[in-house]
Formats: structure tokens, sequence, C-alpha cells
């Protein structure tokens, strides 16, 4: 089969990181770049992978970047300022990684912004900065610093990334389907829409049915997915922006000190803070409130401010069912109060059934909730691409497509996925997202309770947060 060659990059091509999201991009990569295969580097101290590597002819640094090796080791990979570095690992800051190649000439991309180790776990650091706000807005200055630059991509896989190119695809869909004339074309023309619109909040809501037929061992963490990505931002503290119509502060709740002020933060952990909401094939559901970057980048995109005064933004936040593994074994995780020797992602090849429904739960609005996203089969993502299961597809699929918008936008400096021509990212990710689909639903959080309790609750407005947040 031929696929189609979306874009071309000049110069070495590095990939730091070959876990689950590394291995399943480095196929999606060569069947949709051009690029010098000569002149790839992967970079992976593992060793995990390095037959694998060694047999396709991939350069591999089996080594691990540190505060102190991290320049000399990517300087020396890209002498002629120009190329590309794929982030794709943990421990390696992000905006270390960046900053350098901007200063190389070098284009980036990542899925996440990542700290080096010692941030997430094991400090004395307030709970206020362990939070994602301050990791962004640090970003977010040094992109001010550098506009213009080469395109540095932050945050962009399935969430956060794809979700913001959902969000703008269902806003105009709802646009059609409640008769509100749409043509936006800047930022603010998309927030004064969502305003329009009525779109009070937007969950990324998330829930993944994917089972291998073995019975989860005691201690150990399955996931379909990095176990260390889930328990980094699962231990930070629930985070979420934080919408005009809010009226309620939620137990632990607190707003920031500094900054645009977006978002709050709640003094409990994402992994033990759970969402009413809602998915397809499932319905209501819990999910897990798991700080994330696009529940602050949507927020602040879509915010209307009228004479320098904010008059609107939506609610935003993750409201993530992961596979029943892994709340389990958040569960058992949770109850020990350490964290597990014992970790395993789940390999497309034994998953037996499931698959991963993802999209953007947009709420409030005139038809009450609409869920818009992608569910794709874990069969279905093992007949279209290699070394992945349907999460892994979800999040390589996204990358992929940034990284030929990157090509075809060169000069973008510092850019988050609501920055980028949704139409087009999705025109390229969209063959491997199975069913892309749209449902209205009359859920609203303040439905299907099995009994009446003690909990928060305002029912002149189902649509406030904490309608949603379990106790
Ligand atoms: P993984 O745990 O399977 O793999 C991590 C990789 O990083 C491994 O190859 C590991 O050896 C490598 N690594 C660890 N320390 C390193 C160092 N110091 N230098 C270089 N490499 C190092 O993780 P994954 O599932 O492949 O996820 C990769 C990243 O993508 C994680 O940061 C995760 O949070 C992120 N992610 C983002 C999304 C999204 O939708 N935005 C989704 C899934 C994963």
């Amino acid at each position: 089969m031929t696929h189609a060659i979306h874009a071309r990059i000049d110069g070495p091509l590095v990939m730091i990181g070959f876990g689950s999201i590394g291995r399943g991009t480095l196929p999606l990569i060569e069947r949709h770049i051009a690029f010098d295969r000569r002149r790839l580097t992967v970079i992976e101290p593992s060793g995990d992978h390095a037959a694998f590597l060694a047999a396709g002819g991939i350069g591999h640094l089996q080594l691990a970047l540190t505060p102190e090796n991290y320049a000399s080791v990517l300087r020396g990979l890209f002498p002629d300022g120009q190329g590309f570095v794929v982030n794709l690992s943990v421990d390696v800051s992000s905006l270390a990684v960046m900053a350098l190649c901007q200063e190389l000439g070098v284009q980036y991309l990542d899925t996440v912004i990542e700290p080096w180790p010692g941030f997430y776990f094991g400090n004395d650091v307030p709970n206020a900065e362990r939070t994602n706000y301050p990791l962004r807005e640090e970003m977010r200055a040094f992109g001010r610093s550098v506009a213009g630059g080469p395109t540095a991509v932050s945050c962009c896989g399935a969430n956060p990334g794809m979700a913001s190119w959902l969000f703008k695809e269902a806003l105009l869909r709802l646009a059609a389907d409640t008769g509100v004339e749409a043509a936006p074309v800047r930022r603010e023309d998309w927030a004064q829409l969502a305003m329009r619109l009525g779109v009070k909040g937007v969950h990324v809501a998330e829930r993944d049915t994917q089972v291998s037929a073995r019975p989860k061992p005691q201690g150990v963490f399955v996931n379909t997915w990095s176990v260390d990505g889930l328990l980094s931002e699962g231990y930070q503290p629930a985070e979420l922006g934080w919408g005009t119509h809010e009226r309620h502060l939620p137990p632990g709740g607190h707003r920031f000190d500094d900054g645009p002020g977006h978002a709050i933060w709640i003094d409990r952990p994402g992994a033990d803070t759970r969402v009413r909401s809602w998915c397809p094939g499932v319905g209501p559901q819990f999910g897990y409130l798991i700080t994330h970057n696009e529940a602050l980048s949507i927020p602040d995109y879509f915010t209307v401010r009228e004479a320098g005064r904010v008059i609107y933004r939506p609610t935003c936040h993750y409201a993530y069912h992961p596979c029943n593994d892994a709340v389990l074994s958040l569960h058992e995780t949770n109850g020990a109060g350490h964290l597990p020797q014992e970790k395993h992602i789940l390999g497309a090849e034994e998953i037996v059934s499931g698959g991963d429904d993802l999209g953007v739960l947009l709420y409030g609005h005139a038809k009450g909730a609409m869920w818009y996203g992608s569910r794709l089969t874990n069969a279905a993502a093992r007949s279209l691409a290699p070394y992945q299961n349907a999460t892994g597809l979800q999040v390589t699929s996204a990358v992929l497509a940034a990284m030929v918008w990157a090509a075809e936008n060169p000069r973008a400096g510092v850019v988050e996925a609501d920055e980028m021509d949704h139409a087009r990212c999705l025109e390229v990710q969209r063959p491997y997202l199975g069913s892309v689909e749209c449902h209205y639903t009359d859920w609203t959080p303040l439905r299907h309770r099995i009994n009446r309790f003690a909990e928060l609750r305002d029912v002149d407005d189902p649509w406030q947060f904490i309608n949603f947040l379990a106790p």
C-alpha cells in the first residue's frame, strides 16, 4: 500500500524516547514524511528496543539525557542549523530542549511539558507550584521571547493536542446544528463563537475500554500508555480551567496568585479526584480530573475580553476513565500510599477487545451536551498501523499531524495545538482515528444518582463545576 507523503524534513531527525508513543510514531513518520533515514537518531536509555533499532539500521544513542549532558549530545547531532527533534520521553525537560532547538535553528515537538526529574515526587515544592499552570506560564513566556523562531510545538499528542482541534470542529458542528452563522478565523473569532453558542464548559471526555485476557496481577500497575506519565500527572494536584459562569469554588479549590488566572487547582491528587462525565458507548461515567495542558490552553485561548475585562471563558478539564486495569492500579496505588514497583503497558497484541473513545464534551449550550471525538477500537488500530494500541494511535497520529503542520509553517515560534490550523491537522490525522462521531445527550451531572446524599449541589444551574465533582 502506498501512503501519501505530506511533508519533508531537511537535516537530522532526532527522537528522544522510544516507549509506547515513540515506537508507534516512527512508522507513521516513515510513511508520511520524507526525510534522510541515515540522519535519524533515537535517544533511548533503556536498551529495550536496541535490537529492533539495529535491525532497522536506525541510529541509536543508548543514554539518558540529563541537565548536564543534553546540550552537548544534541549539539553534536545538529551541525548545520536545521532538522527536527521529536521529544517523546519522560524525565527530559521540554523547556531546556526547546530552548536549545531555538538556538540551533531546529524545529521541535513534544506532547507534554515535562520537567527534569525531581519535580513530580519527593520534594517540598508547595502544591500550587506543582501544578501545570506555572510550567505552562514559563513555556508561554519563553515563546513570547522567541516569536518568529523555528516552529516548536508544545504539548501536541491526543490530549493535549488533538482535543483542541476537535473542540474547534465541534464548535462549527454545533453552530451548524443550531443555525448560528460561523466563519471564525482569528483567535478572537473562535472565542466569540464559543460565547455566542453558550458553551459553558468542555470536558476532554475519554473512556478506554481495552482489556487483555490476563487478569491484572496484584501490585503491577497496568496502563495502555506510559505508566510513568500517568503517575506523574495523576499525583499533581487536580487542576482545571475556570469558566466565567462558575459560582462556587470547590472544597480545597484555590485560585493562582499570579499570571492570567484562568485556572484553579484543588488540593488533592487528580488520580483521586473523580468527576461525573459522559462518553458514547457507556453514557454517564466517572472520570479522573487529572491535570493536563489543554485544561489551561483551551480556556486561555477561548477567553473573551471587553475593555480589558474578561466577559467569557469556558470551564475545561480532563475527565479520564483509563482502561479498567489502570483504574484498579490507581485504586491500589492510592490505597498503598507508595508508587508501584512493577509497571506494564498493554501492547496491541495482548489486548483482546475494546478501544478508546476520546473526545470533547461541550455542555451548557442550546442542545444541552454534545460529545464529539474519535472512537477507535484496538482491532482497527492494529489494522491501521504497527506497534500500537488504540490509545497510542490517537496520540501518534496527532504527533504526525503536528509535524506536518510544523514543516508547512516553519517559523511559527512556540505554539500550542489551539494555535494551529485544526482543519489541516485533522485532515492528516483522520485516517487513523477510526470513527469520528457527534453525539447529543440530555444528560446533566445532576441526573442519574443512586439515592440522595449530602453532596454539594447547585440545582439552579446543572453545569456548575460542583455538580460534576464527586465527593
Ligand atoms: P513510556 O514510558 O512508554 O516511554 C518513555 C520513554 O522515555 C522511554 O523510551 C524511556 O526510556 C525514555 N526516557 C526516560 N528517561 C529518559 C531520558 N533521561 N532521556 C531520554 N529518554 C528517556 O512513555 P510513552 O507512553 O511513550 O509516552 C511518552 C511521553 O508522551 C510521556 O511524556 C507521556 O506523558 C506523553 N504522552 C502524551 C500524550 C498526549 O496525548 N499528549 C499521550 C500519551 C503520552
